[in-house]
């Protein structure tokens, strides 16, 4: 399950008006404020917190829902709606270029698990048809070439690598030409990360960016991290400009505080979640079902 206190504690605090008939003010006030300790027990920005809060609560004291037949059911769709609305309301799908190859630069932090994801989101889109190439743009991390070298051979995804001596701008461009040539209609170059945020690594994304100027670039970050990865998220936004996000390791015992700031911090959008380890466990990110998914 997802975020498993999360969802225990808003289905408790909810459930109890169920047990209700007409509801009051009092019984609504005492809901959310559960739902508030909920959702910042499960390291959700405070601030979107309270926002959020804000919004249940005017809307669930009007006369529609407290003069309702059901008004706790009303109530519970009401923060069904505002969590999917939280977290952009409807999916955001990857661009694809009408003039191929479409070009996605992979960015983030080490170990957030940017080199699974390039291979993930390879995989996916060749089971869609596409023909993908992953370039290997990490020349600092010695294994990080070997490690897309075997993730692309497991996809039987062809990888473009110019080894550790090339700067990444330069494979980068060469990697395009070679798409071209090859008719790769889809260019996924993962690039390097760091423990921190760096002026450096910005300096080189940007150089990347600006020389292959890629159709899209998907942040990874790693849920784990909490409000954290909505740092991370939004310094690199700031830096790079980013076009959206993919939260991994949400199979793990992760809490939900990042799945439910990103969007409102950053007004960037979710676009995949990553659920474990194999190279299959990439999913597209659906607001409503993530919503739907946290209600039980
Ligand atoms: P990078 O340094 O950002 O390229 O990170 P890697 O791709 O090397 O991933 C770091 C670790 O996280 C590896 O052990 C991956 O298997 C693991 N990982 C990546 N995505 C997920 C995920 O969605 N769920 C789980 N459980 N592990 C993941």
């Amino acid at each position: 399950m997802i975020f498993e206190g999360l969802s225990d504690k808003l289905q408790s605090a909810l459930g109890k008006l169920k047990s209700k008939g007409k509801l009051t003010e009092k019984d609504v006030k005492d809901a959310m404020r559960e739902v508030k300790l909920a959702l910042l027990e499960a390291d959700v920005n405070f601030k979107v917190v309270k926002d959020f809060i804000k919004k249940v609560q005017e809307r669930c004291v009007g006369q529609e829902v407290m003069e309702s037949l059901t008004p706790a059911q009303h109530v519970i769709k009401i923060v069904n709606e505002e969590l999917t609305s939280l977290m952009g309301d409807v999916q955001s799908k990857i661009m694809i270029s009408s003039k191929p190859p479409t070009v996605i630069m992979m960015v983030g932090l080490q170990g957030a698990g940017k080199t699974t994801t390039s291979g993930k989101l390879g995989g996916y889109f060749k089971k869609q048809g596409k023909r993908p190439l992953l370039v290997a743009c990490d020349v600092y991390r010695p294994a990080a070439i070997k490690q897309l070298q075997v993730v692309g051979e497991k996809l039987d995804i062809p990888v473009f690598n110019m080894g550790d001596k090339e700067s990444p701008v330069n494979i980068a461009k060469a990697a395009l030409s070679h798409a071209i040539k090859n008719n790769n209609d889809l260019v996924i170059i993962d690039t390097a990360g760091r423990l921190h945020i760096d002026e450096t690594l910005m300096d080189e994304l940007k150089s990347v960016k600006s020389e292959v100027k890629p159709h899209e670039i998907l942040l990874v970050v790693d849920s784990m991290t909490g409000q954290d990865a909505v740092n991370v998220s939004e310094s690199f936004n700031e830096a790079l400009g980013i076009d959206g996000v993919v939260l991994t390791k949400l199979d793990g015992d992760t809490r939900g505080g990042a799945a439910l700031s990103i969007r409102s911090v950053t007004k960037k959008p979710i676009k995949f979640i990553g659920m474990g380890e194999k190279l299959d466990d990439l999913e597209p990110f659906h607001p409503d079902r993530m919503a739907s998914r946290i209600l039980g």
